[in-house]
Parts: structure tokens; C-alpha cells; sequence
């Protein structure tokens, strides 16, 4: 293996900000909070991907529906706007843990869903002339360990039964290092995929969707929601919603509404952004194509070049802090969280490791108890969609159609994929689930340290 480069201490972390990067490359002035009751057929509560393209989604099958989306702050302040722009095919944690619980075949078919989602994002964003960076080039899955190489071998002969493309291949640490050249990368697989910024796919689609009449009001949170015999009624600070439909689309947050307290939690991920890399650090590393990379296993390490050519990487241990806190001032230890990042890039990029990071920030990923996504009705006109695990820029354009299809009331492909209608193992009330939350991230890190003495199918 290759020596690893101490991780720097000192003060060339001086200046860096705490903030998500990505808000830079777009400013927001948020709209105005809703001031007047209104009646709907269609509500929505936050104003992520997953509610932007399931109103893009019904609109288009009912130009006559009134939908009503309400976003707490702006749309795409929740994981929509941070998350680090690669463009997955994963449904939930991994495809291992997929074919694992559903089959192959189920598998196959809602991969091949979601990679036509990859497809039709792209597309959408030519069409409504949205710049959200998209760079097709794609990602590999690397191996930085022998252990993590049998890991790629295992995911490549899964990839075959579900009937990947050939020309799926390993390359070896020499074919690895052409693709990207650092020398943390033992081997690789090209996963395809694609790279973006997720803000501005995030603001793109918020006008695309506000264009075909939908309503979206930012700044107004949805404080309460009851069911009455004319609808079910949203409270927000200064009106009232009542609609026959209601979709809860918080992910992350969607542990705030009783009904799913116990069934997703917050995880916190974080990433580093480095000043732009002068023309002479680029022609230090050999990265012809620009792909991203993730590092095989459960905490993943992953890195990427934005289109201002900044290095954006991160990874490592994930933390879920007790009763779902998901506030950031509280919740990240800048100091330790700068270092473990900076080990990060001494790691892939010791030619890098001295380059300022301009930011370093968290975001909290939603996680199910069984580590896949879930999508379903409550029986009574109400909807929700969460636990994307990680891995929901184009999964939530798949969860969009499923959304649809089941608002509108149809029997479809979508509305009977893998993730609809689950049923859903509830987390432990606090302080258990604290407590198991650390317990499952330590058998999760050792895992990754010995994959080869405790791996179990959960991955
Ligand atoms: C740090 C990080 C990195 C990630 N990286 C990737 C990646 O590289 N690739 C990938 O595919 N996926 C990634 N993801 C996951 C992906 O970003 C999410 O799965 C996806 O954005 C979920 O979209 P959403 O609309 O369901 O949720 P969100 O985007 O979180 O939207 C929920 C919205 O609800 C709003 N809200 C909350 N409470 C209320 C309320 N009471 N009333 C009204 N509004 C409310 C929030 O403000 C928020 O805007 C990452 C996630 C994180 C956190």
C-alpha cells in the first residue's frame, strides 16, 4: 500500500467558513411566506427535490391540479442544495444489501428506473435551460485496500446479474490511477452515474416547477397538520392550507411529524471545499476526464472537482446525535471534523494536502432502519417519501413518478417499485436508538477495518 501522508495541523486552516459552498454559486433571495388561506387538491410539505419533481410530475399528468408547496426556509436549504452533486444509480445503502432483501429481479427494475431517471435529468436540465453543472463523465467506485477490492468484485458480479452493461470491468491499480491519479487508489470500477451542483439543480427546478402554476411559498413552515372532514388543514405562521391530498417530503426532517418519529433518522456527513486549484496543482495530478471517485464501504470517502475546478471531498465516520438534533451550530466540531477531512486529502492527494480549504460543512442524511428508502400512503389522502440514505439526487426524480402515480390512484411500474409501500421497522425510542445508532456506526466502522471477519448483508 501506498504511504499515507500525515494530515497537516495548524493555521493554514485559517478562514476557512463553516458554510455550504454550494450557496455561493447561486444566490437566493427567498419568497414570501404564504399570508392567505387557500384550498388545494395537492399539498406539499418542504421544498426539496422530492416535492419540486412529484408537483413537476402531477402537473404534467393534470394541468388542472392546484398543488401548494410549503418550504420552511428557501427551496433547496435541506439536503437538496448541499449534498456533493454525484449522481447515483444506488437505491438506498448499497445494490449488496438491495438484491439481498428484494431480488434480483425486483432490483433490476427499479435500477433500471432510477438510471432512466440519471437520463431524464439531464435532459430536463438542456430543456429548461438549467445550468446545474451536470458533467456526464460520471464517478468511479475505488478501492483503496484488498479488502475493498473484493468488495468491487462482489458489487461487479451483482452489477452482471442484474444485467449490467459489459464492459463493467476492474481496472487494476495501473488503469485506476490513469482514470485519476492518486496514489490512495488501488483499483476502480466506472459506475457512470454523473456529477452536478446540486443548488442550482435545486433553484433551477424551483422555477421550472413555479413556470407550470405550481405554488411554492418558501419561508413557511408547516407547524401542524389535522385531518378534518373537509381535508387536511396545514397550519403556517400566518395562514392555512386545506388540500385532499398531502405529501410529506421532509426526508431528513420528517421525524417532526408523529406518524414517522421512529421511522427515519438524521445522519451527519461532511465536506471539505479547497480554494480553486491553480492550473500548476491541476497538472500535478493526472485526472483527464474529471470523474469523481467514492471509496468502497460503509463510511465512504469521496471526492470530486466542482466546475471552478475546487476540490470537494469528505467522508468518513458518519454521527447521529441524540433525539435527531439536526442543528448545525450545535452539531459539528469544526476543528476535528477540518482535520479528519484534511487526513482525507493527505490520503488521495498528498500533492494537494497544503491547499486552503475554503469550507467545511454538515448535512444530515436520512436513514431507515433498514437502510433503504421508503415510499407509501397513509390511507387517509396522505403521502410520504423518505431515507434516501444518501443517494437521492436522481432517486427522488424516480420517487417523483411513484408519487404521482400513487396521489393520482394508479396501478403502475412506479407505484409498485421496490421502495413503495414497504413495510417499516420503526427505530428504538431515546435514549435506545442514541445508543444503537452508536453500536450499529461502530460494527459499521469495524466492518469497514475487517471487512473480510464481520461483513454481514446488511451491506
Ligand atoms: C451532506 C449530504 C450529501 C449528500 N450527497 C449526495 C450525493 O452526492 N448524491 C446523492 O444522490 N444524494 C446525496 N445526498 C442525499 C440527497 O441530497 C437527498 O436524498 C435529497 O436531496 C432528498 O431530497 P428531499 O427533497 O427529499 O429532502 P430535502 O432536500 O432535505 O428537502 C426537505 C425540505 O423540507 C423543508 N422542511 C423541513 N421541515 C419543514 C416544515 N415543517 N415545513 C416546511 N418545510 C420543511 C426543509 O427546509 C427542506 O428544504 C446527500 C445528502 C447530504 C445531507
Amino acid at each position: 500500500m501506498t504511504d499515507i501522508a500525515p494530515a497537516r495541523t495548524g493555521t493554514e486552516n485559517t478562514g476557512v467558513k463553516h458554510e455550504i459552498y454550494w450557496r455561493e454559486t447561486e444566490p437566493v433571495v427567498p419568497g414570501p411566506p404564504l399570508r392567505d388561506n387557500v384550498t388545494c387538491d395537492v399539498c406539499i410539505i418542504g421544498g426539496g427535490y422530492t416535492a419540486l419533481w412529484t408537483a413537476h410530475f402531477l402537473r404534467k399528468a393534470d394541468p388542472s391540479l392546484e398543488i401548494h408547496i410549503l418550504e420552511a426556509d428557501y427551496a433547496g436549504a435541506g439536503a437538496s442544495g448541499h449534498n456533493d452533486g454525484f449522481v447515483t444509480p444506488t437505491i438506498g445503502h448499497s445494490l449488496g444489501a438491495l438484491v439481498h432483501r428484494f431480488g434480483t429481479d425486483r432490483a433490476k427494475l427499479a435500477y433500471a428506473a432510477v438510471g432512466k431517471s440519471i437520463l431524464e435529468l439531464n435532459r430536463f436540465c438542456v430543456k429548461q435551460d438549467i445550468d446545474a453543472e451536470f458533467e456526464s463523465a460520471g464517478y468511479y467506485q475505488v478501492a483503496a485496500t484488498t479488502d475493498q477490492i473484493r468488495l468491487l468484485e462482489r458489487d461487479l458480479e451483482l452489477a452482471a446479474r442484474l444485467g449490467a452493461k459489459s464492459g463493467l470491468d476492474l481496472l487494476d491499480r495501473t488503469r485506476a490511477r490513469e482514470r485519476i491519479g492518486s496514489p490512495g487508489i488501488e483499483a476502480a470500477v466506472k459506475v457512470g452515474g454523473a456529477l452536478i451542483n446540486p443548488h442550482r439543480l435545486a433553484r433551477g427546478l424551483l422555477r421550472a416547477v413555479t413556470a407550470t402554476g405550481v405554488s411554492v411559498h418558501e419561508q413557511t413552515p408547516a407547524l401542524t397538520v389535522e385531518t378534518t372532514p373537509t381535508g387536511h388543514v396545514v397550519r403556517t405562521p400566518h395562514a392555512r392550507v386545506t388540500a385532499s391530498k398531502l405529501l410529506y417530503a421532509t426526508n431528513a426532517y420528517q421525524h417532526q411529524f408523529a406518524e414517522f418519529r421512529r421511522k427515519v433518522v438524521p445522519v451527519w456527513s461532511y465536506a471539505a471545499v479547497t480554494r480553486p486549484l491553480t492550473d500548476e496543482e491541476l497538472g500535478a495530478v493526472h485526472w483527464p476526464e474529471r470523474e469523481g471517485f467514492v471509496e468502497a464501504g460503509n463510511f465512504i470517502v469521496f471526492g470530486r472537482l466542482t466546475a471552478g475546478n475546487r476540490l470537494l471531498f469528505g467522508g468518513g465516520r458518519a454521527h447521529y446525535r441524540f433525539r435527531r438534533n439536526m442543528d448545525v451550530a450545535g452539531n459539528i466540531d469544526k476543528p476535528a471534523a477540518t482535520e479528519a477531512l484534511r487526513g482525507v486529502l493527505s490520503r488521495y492527494f498528498p500533492m494537494w494536502r497544503d491547499v486552503p480549504f475554503t469550507h467545511t460543512y454538515g448535512g444530515c442524511v436520512a436513514i431507515t432502519r433498514e437502510v433503504v428508502p421508503h415510499i407509501g400512503a397513509l390511507g387517509d389522502g396522505r403521502f410520504y417519501a423518505h431515507g434516501y440514505c444518501g443517494n437521492g439526487i436522481a432517486l427522488t426524480h424516480t420517487a417523483g413518478k411513484s408519487l404521482r402515480d400513487l396521489i393520482l390512484g394508479r396501478d403502475t411500474s412506479y407505484s409498485n417499485l421496490l421502495f413503495v409501500h414497504g413495510k417499516e421497522k420503526p427505530f428504538p425510542p431515546e435514549p435506545l436508538a442514541f445508543l444503537g445508532a452508536g453500536a450499529v456506526s461502530s460494527v459499521l466502522a469495524a466492518q469497514d477495518r475487517h471487512p473480510r471477519l464481520i461483513r454481514t448483508q446488511l451491506v
